[in-house]
């Protein structure tokens, strides 16, 4: 598949005539910036306490749906614990459960999650062959972000994820997980498109496809910076 047709499938609503919107579309020069040094091996977000007791993800997602380590707990309908292929070479990190989400208890579900699948399959690949998860397990009211320490409370659950699948590529979607997960100072408009390596897996922030939902401008950004993480899996 070329370029246009895999942007169409992205972006079903992108003007067909628009030349000058597609300039921006080229994916930039790939590059690698190493921010910070290397983690040990086993050591992915060296602030979280570990679950090493947590054998695999189904272990994850029952400990998720019990969990009361913070208040939102006591709110949801659903935990949503994340999914996909145990095996997966690209990990999606969102920030946390929206209405739908915690209706159905499955992640990225809603508007925001139907445009990341067009994403996905525009990338020449299959919602079932990544593994796509959140920041938090459990919605915040209104959809607000979630607070430092409902982050910290559900942060193991995600560092297991992680650790259980050993993914080759993060792609942090947004500011929140960006903030959670690399520098709660980093702004998410400097980081995107620049390669991150923690505990050898490498991470590419992008912009959260609810942005998108508000700035369409921003899908060619977000396409560029895939083009980076897909001559990486080559
Ligand atoms: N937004 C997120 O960050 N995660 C979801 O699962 C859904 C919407």
């Amino acid at each position: 598949m070329d370029d246009e047709k895999q942007l169409q499938l992205f972006d079903g609503f992108v003007r067909d005539a628009a030349g000058s919107e597609r300039e921006g579309l080229v994916s930039s020069q790939p590059h690698l910036e190493r921010v910070l040094e290397p983690a040990p091996r086993r050591t992915l977000w060296p602030e979280t306490d570990r679950r090493d007791d947590l054998s695999d993800l189904e272990a994850v997602a029952r400990a998720a749906r019990d969990c009361q380590r913070c208040k939102l707990g006591g709110m949801r309908k659903n935990a949503v614990p994340g999914e996909g292929n145990p095996h997966a070479r690209i990990v999606w990190i969102g920030e946390g459960p929206g209405a739908d989400e915690d209706e159905q208890g499955r992640p990225f579900v809603g508007a925001a999650g139907r445009l990341l699948d067009r994403l996905i399959v525009a990338m020449g690949l299959a919602r079932e062959e990544v593994f796509i998860g959140n920041v938090v397990k459990c919605r915040p009211p209104n959809n607000r972000e979630p607070e430092p320490d409902e982050v910290h409370a559900c942060l193991p659950y995600l560092a297991r994820q992680i650790e259980l699948i050993r993914p080759e590529i993060i792609v942090i979607l947004g500011a929140t997980a960006l903030k959670a997960l690399i520098d709660p100072k980093a702004y998410i408009t400097r980081m995107r498109g620049k390669w991150i390596e923690r505990g050898g897996i490498m991470i590419m922030p992008t912009f959260h496809p609810a942005a998108l939902l508000r700035d369409p401008a921003k899908k060619h950004d977000v396409w560029a910076d895939m083009q980076q993480v897909l001559a990486r899996i080559k």
